[in-house]
């Protein structure tokens, strides 16, 4: 196993002077050194071989026990050391203080056309596990490991997935936090990323008023991430703000155009790169319901529900303009970055949205056909990602009968509502000059066949659970090509099923994991 490893977090910011591994509060510094602990068992169930080719892994590499050892976390890569970043957040709108990797511990960067973090999920204990254990679960970690890579396909910023492994050892959780716990299989993901800097990154120095490891963080991400700008500069922090808002829009743009709901966007999960991090309890949208949030720690508020995804990437870098005025002492660029959000926000979605209806010469007009369709999308419990998809060949609603969970619902006014749509809606593709293969081949594109619905994630779990992983092969073949027909896959071209509808793991998560 031959890496070549460019540790430039660890050899160019500051640690923390104290080695030992410890719960503290950890000042001045951006990571910790961590080692993570043995396990008992370790077991490779899946490894991303095109992710472990781009690292730089042979063949012969990803079958040998030494890989097995790296990515469990039980043999360190010669000449590295371990690490947990420092970070704070806001929680569900609450300034929390300092969290930081308390279950992620990072092995070591690897350069190759770019550089990557590696980062195990579920190795033990940090400096910042708290009163936690640093452990994950095999269902959680199934559910991380096939979406990121199925984000990935979809072509969302993300995180991508390496491995999924069993550690040998039983966590304990309490799933619905209802005072049952029981034990469950460990496991481990090493998941990877150009970086994994958060919001919190930098929000935990401003909030402690550490300017001198705020601005290293700064110039550091900006030498690796953004090099086209100035370190030490001010208005440079403004562009780099700047960036920071152009990224975070434009995943969350992708999310709702698949229908993904995050369900933890907390600042410590937003990503200064804009990558979708911490797959924890998301969910995709089976029927269109912008309310529809899947955590269950959050189904009173529901601050995270798909619909209010966007406002809350705004309220996410407002916490974030904040920490950058720290540095920069000039709130109009700042401001001026988050107003570009807003106007943006609504140029981008309305472009979104004509693609996937097949419009592309984009009027202003627009938006009232896409608000009158998203007005009927909730008429009755309609399947998102079928509608989309059989939208580009439909002649008329009942084309679409396959979309809706009862579909004898399809009469009187809402047939009529859908009718008066699609009489608009044709009339409007009318004026569109592209031919109507082109059309249907471009919507086909950006409304995906297949995507990992929470069902198909607790089918491959609870099979999981019983040792048998072929599922996990099978959904992680699927999300591979999720916008192309995969006749030997239609199965999965399939409205969430009864039984799934309000099952735990299905459409109720926790944020145990
Ligand atoms: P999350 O909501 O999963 O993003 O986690 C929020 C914070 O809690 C982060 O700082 C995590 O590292 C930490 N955390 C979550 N689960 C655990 C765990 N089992 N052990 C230690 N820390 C955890
Ligand atoms: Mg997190």
């Amino acid at each position: 196993m031959k890496l070549n490893i460019q540790n430039t977090f660890t050899s160019e910011l500051p640690a923390d002077s104290n080695p030992e591994n410890y719960t503290r509060q950890v000042e001045n510094a951006c990571y910790s050194l961590a080692t993570p602990i043995t396990t008992k068992a370790p077991k490779l169930l899946h490894v991303n071989k095109d992710v472990a080719n781009d690292l730089g892994f042979s063949k012969d590499d990803i079958t040998s026990k030494e890989f097995e050892n790296l990515i469990t976390g039980n043999s360190i890569y010669t000449n590295t050391e371990p690490y947990a970043m420092c970070y704070g957040g806001h929680q569900f709108g609450n300034w929390a203080g300092q969290l930081g990797d308390g279950r992620a511990i990072n092995l070591f960067q690897v350069k190759t056309d770019k550089s990557y973090t590696l980062q195990l999920k579920g190795a033990g204990k940090t400096p910042y596990s708290r009163t936690a254990d640093g452990l994950a679960v095999l269902r959680s970690s199934i559910r991380e490991y096939l979406c990121a890579e199925a984000m990935y396909h979809l072509g969302v910023p993300t995180t991508r997935s390496l491995s999924l492994a069993l550690s040998g050892d039983e966590v304990l959780r309490d799933v619905l936090y209802n005072g049952n716990p029981a034990y469950e299989p460990g496991a481990i993901v090493c998941r990877i990323a150009e970086s994994f800097i958060r919001f919190g990154n930098f929000q935990i120095f401003a909030s402690r008023n550490d300017k001198t490891t705020l601005a290293a963080l700064m110039n550091y991400t900006i030498r690796h991430h953004f090099p086209h700008l100035e370190e030490n500069n001010k208005d440079d922090y403004a562009k780099l703000f700047q960036e920071i808002v152009n990224a975070t829009l434009k995943m969350i743009v992708h999310w709702q155009r698949v229908g993904f709901v995050h369900g933890v966007m907390n600042t410590d999960n937003m990503s200064v790169l804009g990558l979708t991090i911490d797959y924890g309890p998301y969910g995709w949208l089976d029927n269109y319901d912008p309310d529809w949030t899947p955590n269950t720690t959050d189904r009173q508020n529901r601050r995270y529900r798909y619909g209010q995804q966007p406002n809350i990437g705004l309220w996410n870098l407002y916490q974030l303009a904040n920490t950058f005025y720290t540095l920069t002492e000039d709130a109009a660029p700042l401001e001026k970055a988050l107003n570009s959000y807003k106007t943006q926000f609504e140029e981008q979605n309305l472009a979104m949205m004509c693609a996937k209806i097949g419009i592309q010469t984009i009027n202003k007009q627009d938006y009232i056909l896409i608000q009158s369709l998203e007005t009927n999308l909730k008429l009755i419990e309609t399947d998102m990602t079928i509608f989309f998809r059989l939208l580009a060949t439909a002649n008329n609603i009942e084309d679409c009968i396959e979309a809706f969970y009862i579909p004898e619902q399809l009469t009187g006014e809402v047939l009529t509502e859908w009718q008066a749509w699609f009489d608009q809606y044709h009339t409007r593709l009318e004026s569109e000059e592209i031919s109507k293969n082109e059309r249907i081949k471009k919507m086909n594109a950006v409304n995906p066949k297949y995507v990992l619905r929470n069902y198909m994630s607790q089918l491959a779990i609870e099979a999981a659970e019983k040792g048998d992983y072929n599922l996990i092969n099978e959904l992680y073949d699927l999300v591979q090509n999720p916008y192309e027909e995969q006749p030997k896959y239609q199965k999965w071209f399939a409205k969430r099923p009864d039984w799934a509808k309000s099952k735990v793991g299905c459409s109720m998560l926790s944020c145990s994991s």
